[in-house]
């Protein structure tokens, strides 16, 4: 048996965490997760946690969920793996078929990568081989907004807006013209969301008529900004970028990782404001939380411009090693039997209708500057000044120590620097959507308290 004190030296020896600096990990002693139950992560010494977050934005029905463990063990006792390049396999063609079904009407084919990074990857190379393969290869510029999130790798970089991660990295990074964030609470005072929409869609189409000809595609987390901070788009602003990008005849990339498998109360983000993307990313909840895999869906006509003798080079030149892996798909294929089973998405609007309602009740604390929701997710903003909206300066890490808190009463959050994330597996009930509310409303009021104080 291996316990906890060895457990901490071999990982404080041996293991490098993402977005974390290690110097303030090796100081503190680390939760280790070793198994999950419904929404519960339970640690080593039998701990056990509320995930808050869906382990990073990707559980939906609940961790050790037996359907999708059965599909898992069913699908690894035929085979685990074999490659897609130049050979088929059953579940990858399955669960292509799948979520052409489930995604907006003419999204007709699916290419597979590993995760949301890749499949943004995948999307930014195939908009830009699509325009050579038209004959309008001056379209090499992407547009996308401030505060975007789209992954880590070079290219999802290049097309991503938060400063902090990319600045770095400038140096690497191509061309990507950047529009104002549509995000109410901070764009400009005293303005309301129609204003603020109407403000970054005119900005949108003076970049898209500035450059015509130019812009490869338009790439949008649709409804919310993630990693940006949850930031929830004013009513209307996706059908607005949407209707433009048609308008000046570029194409429309919606980066649906987050969005996607029921996070903002429908299936996929687009179907609030009846907008399909020509092409679509998904990952997070795809395989519901379970293994990493990734789709990209596109158009046939997109598709149909790489059609062609194999001396025109008109393939899609590009793949991963585990693409279409089968225990993923199973993964999936089980994920999507279980939405229609259950009725999930119809299930869970009464959740999201006492989500919203109950969060309100934060604006009660003097720190809470903006209450941010949309579905299942939300973003709680706290502020050192309510009035001016003064952001506590990111070194005094409130958004970390009130996690922090939250982890002493039992659930597991990871915030966005003084913006609390709330994402809990979408089968979460009432009853323990209250309870994580309690522990994150007490956690803020203690934190912030403390900090005016001092
Ligand atoms: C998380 C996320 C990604 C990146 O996904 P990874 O699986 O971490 O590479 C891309 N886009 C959005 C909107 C995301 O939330």
């Amino acid at each position: 048996m291996l316990n906890k004190k060895i457990l901490v030296e071999w990982d404080r020896k041996h293991l490098w965490h993402p977005f974390t600096q290690m110097k303030e990990w090796m100081e503190e002693i680390p939760v280790i997760v070793e198994r999950g139950e419904g929404i519960y992560l339970i640690d080593t010494e039998g701990n056990r946690y509320i995930d808050g977050v869906a382990s990073m934005w990707t559980n939906v029905h609940g961790h050790n969920r037996k359907e999708i463990n059965d599909a898992i063990t069913a699908q690894l006792n035929k085979i685990a793996h074999s490659t897609l390049l130049g050979y088929a396999n059953v579940p990858a063609i399955q669960l292509a078929k799948k979520l052409v079904e489930i995604t907006p009407r003419g999204l007709n084919r699916v290419f597979y990568s590993d995760d949301g990074a890749t499949s943004v990857e995948v999307a930014l190379k195939m908009a830009y081989q699509y325009w050579r393969q038209k004959g309008e290869p001056r379209r090499e510029v992407y547009l996308h907004l401030d505060g975007a999130y789209h992954g880590d790798t070079v290219g999802a970089m290049s097309v991503g807006g938060i400063d902090l991660f990319r600045k770095t990295f400038d140096g690497l990074l191509f061309e990507s013209a950047a529009i104002p964030a549509p995000c109410v609470y901070r764009l400009v005072a005293g303005q309301n969301s129609d204003t603020v929409r109407d403000y970054c869609l005119g900005e949108m189409e003076k970049v898209l008529q500035k450059r015509e000809g130019e812009i490869a595609a338009v790439i949008l987390e649709p409804l919310v900004q993630g990693a940006g901070g949850m930031i929830v788009s004013p009513t209307g602003f996706l059908k607005g970028a949407a209707a433009l990008a048609r308008k000046y005849n570029t194409l429309l990339i919606l980066d649906e990782v987050m969005t996607g498998f029921g996070r903002t109360g429908k299936m996929w983000g687009c179907e609030h404001e009846e907008v399909v993307p020509d092409i679509l990313c998904s990952a997070k909840g795809l395989t519901a939380g379970y293994l990493p895999l990734a789709a990209t869906l596109t158009t046939d006509e997109i598709y149909e411009a790489f059609l062609g003798d194999y001396r025109d080079f008109k393939t899609f030149f590009h793949g991963h090693t585990f693409t279409g892996n089968q225990l993923g798909c199973a993964a999936a294929l089980a994920n999507i039997n279980l939405f229609e089973k259950t009725d999930l998405i119809r299930k869970i609007q009464p959740t999201i209708e006492h989500f919203k309602d109950r969060l309100q009740k934060f604006y009660t604390l003097d720190h809470v500057g903006d209450v941010r929701v949309c579905g299942l997710a939300a973003g709680i903003e706290l502020v050192r000044d309510r009035i001016t909206k003064e952001e506590y300066p990111a070194t005094e890490k409130v958004g970390m120590r009130v996690c922090q808190e939250v982890l002493r009463n039992g659930a597991m959050l990871r915030p966005l620097v003084n913006v609390i994330v709330l994402m809990p597996p979408l089968q979460i009930t009432i009853a323990e959507l209250d309870g994580l509310l309690e522990i994150v409303y007490n956690a803020i009021e203690r934190v912030t308290g403390e900090q005016s104080r001092a």
